[in-house]
C-alpha cells in the first residue's frame, strides 16, 4: 500500500470510558489496542487487549458472544488463530474492540482485569525466529571493529537483506530470566579454545515483526504483500554472547552465541495501530533490485530507550534510537525472506537486527556503546563494559503524536551460568 491507511480507530479525539487510557502519555490509548495473553493466579491463559492500565479479557468477552460473529478465536490462550485469519477480520476486530471501549459506549459491564495483578505470557506460538542485520550504522560499527574501517561494510549488505536462521524454542517473554551461556572461548592470542562462561554478554536492541498471513511454498510475497502479511510488532532483545560469536561465527554465521535466549515485549502492537507512524527509510547508497522496491513508506517511526539496572540499583537510561534509521524494513524482509520459495507462517518472528543510529547515544548494545569494551558505560552505583550477573536490561518503545502507541518494556535479568557437569 503506497500511503497509511486510517481510519476511525486512528481518530486522535477518540477517548476510553478506562480513564487512565486517555493521558497523553499513556503507552495504551484507545488508538493502540494492542494483543496480549495473560493469566491470574495460574489459572489458564486468556487473550486480552491492553486499554489504560487495564486489560479487557477477550477470550471471556468472546464467550459471552460480544465480538460479533466470525469464527471463535481467542478459545486457545494464544493469538495464533486471529493472525491465521484473512486480514480484512483483524481491522474488522479492531473495530469491534475500539467500540466496546469507546467512552461512548453504552455498556461498560466487560471483563477487565488490572494489569498489575496479571501474569504475561508469550502472546503468541513462535513458529521460526529469524534475525537480520538491517541497520546500517550497526553493520558499519561492527565491521569497523573487527574488519576494516574503510571497508566496514561487506560488499553484499547494501543489496540484500542479510539474516540467519534462529531458534524459536528460546524465545521468551519479558521478565523471563536469562542464563548466562557456557560456549567455546578462545582470545585471539589463545593457543586453543575453552570452555567457561561467556564473559562478554550483550544485549541488542531490536524490533520484532510477527508474521500472520504466510506463503505458500514456491511462491514469493511482493513488499505490498509483505507488509500487509505482518500482523504487529514488538520490542525484541536478542541476548548475544560476543566472546563465544567471535570465535563460532565462520562460515555459517551466529549458533550457540545467541540461541539461549531472546526476549520479546508481551504486548502485539498491531500493524494497523502503526499506520499513523510509517516512515520513508534513509535513503538508499545503491538501487535494490526492484523486488525490493517499496510503494510507500513501510518504516515506523518508533523511539526505542534502553536501560540498565545493576541488582538492587536503579536502572539508569543507556541509549536512546529509533526504528525509522533500519535501512531495510521488515516488509523488505519478509519479501526476501520468501524470495527463494521459503514458506513463511503465521507466528513466525523476525528481528529487525540491532538498531544503532548516527550518534554514540543511540547505538544499540553495549559491544557499541562500549566500542567492545574499550569506554565503559556509567550505571548506577559503577560501569559496565558487558553484562554482569543480576543486571537486569530493560528496552521501551513509543511512537508519539497527539497519543502514544507504546509497546510497554521489554526486560530481562541475567542469571549465573551454570556448573559444567562432567
Ligand atoms: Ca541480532
Amino acid at each position: 500500500m503506497s500511503a497509511p491507511r486510517l481510519d476511525e480507530t486512528h481518530d486522535p479525539a477518540r477517548r476510553s470510558w478506562v480513564e487512565s487510557a486517555n493521558a497523553p502519555d499513556c503507552d495504551f490509548p484507545i488508538q493502540n489496542l494492542p494483543y496480549g495473553v495473560f493469566s491470574e493466579g495460574g489459572g489458564a491463559r486468556r487473550v486480552g487487549v491492553a486499554i489504560g492500565n487495564m486489560i479487557l479479557d477477550l477470550t471471556a468477552t468472546e464467550a459471552q458472544g460480544r465480538l460479533g460473529p466470525g469464527a471463535p478465536v481467542f478459545g486457545e490462550g494464544v493469538l495464533n488463530p486471529l493472525m491465521a485469519r484473512p486480514q480484512a477480520d483483524w481491522d474488522e476486530m479492531r473495530r469491534r474492540i475500539a467500540g466496546l471501549l469507546d467512552e461512548r459506549a453504552g455498556a461498560r459491564d466487560l471483563p477487565m482485569v488490572a494489569q498489575g495483578d496479571v501474569e504475561m505470557h508469550l502472546p503468541a506460538y513462535i513458529r521460526g525466529f529469524t534475525d537480520f542485520y538491517a541497520s546500517r550504522e550497526h553493520a558499519t560499527n561492527v565491521g569497523s571493529m573487527f574488519r576494516d574501517p574503510e571497508n566496514a561494510l561487506l560488499p553484499n549488505w547494501l543489496h540484500v537483506p542479510i539474516g540467519y536462521n534462529g531458534r524459536a524454542s528460546t524465545v521468551v517473554v519479558s521478565g523471563t530470566e536469562i542464563t548466562r551461556p557456557l560456549g567455546q572461548l578462545k582470545a585471539p592470542d589463545d593457543e586453543a579454545p575453552r570452555l567457561g562462561p561467556s564473559e562478554r554478554l550483550d544485549f541488542e536492541v531490536e524490533l520484532g515483526a510477527l508474521v500472520g498471513t504466510g506463503n505458500a511454498m514456491g511462491q514469493p510475497m511482493t513488499t505490498a504483500e509483505a507488509f500487509d502479511a505482518i500482523f504487529g510488532y514488538v520490542l525484541l532483545n536478542d541476548w548475544s554472547a560476543r566472546d563465544i560469536q567471535v570465535w563460532e561465527y565462520q562460515p555459517l554465521g551466529p549458533f550457540q552465541s545467541k540461541a539461549f535466549g531472546t526476549t520479546i515485549s508481551p504486548w502485539v502492537v498491531t500493524r494497523a495501530a502503526l499506520e499513523p507512524f510509517r516512515t520513508q527509510p534513509p535513503s538508499r547508497v545503491k538501487p535494490l533490485l526492484p523486488y525490493l522496491s517499496e510503494a510507500g513508506p513501510n518504516n515506523f517511526d518508533i523511539v526505542i530507550e534502553g536501560d540498565l539496572a545493576p541488582d538492587g540499583c536503579a536502572p539508569r537510561t543507556i541509549l536512546r534510537t529509533n526504528a525509522r534509521w533500519l535501512y531495510y524494513s521488515a516488509a523488505q524482509q519478509l519479501a526476501h525472506h520468501s524470495l527463494s520459495g521459503c514458506a513463511m507462517e503465521t507466528g513466525d518472528l523476525l528481528g529487525s537486527g540491532t538498531i544503532s543510529g548516527a550518534e554514540q547515544d543511540s547505538w544499540g548494545s553495549l559491544l557499541e556503546l562500549t566500542w567492545n569494551g574499550r569506554d565503559p558505560v556509567q550505571v548506577e552505583g559503577g560501569t559496565r563494559t558487558f553484562l554482569q550477573d543480576g543486571d537486569t536490561v530493560t528496552l521501551r518503545g513509543w511512537c508519539q503524536r497527539r497519543y502514544r502507541v507504546g509497546f510497554g518494556a521489554c526486560a530481562g535479568t541475567i542469571r549465573p551460568a551454570p556448573e559444567w557437569r562432567k
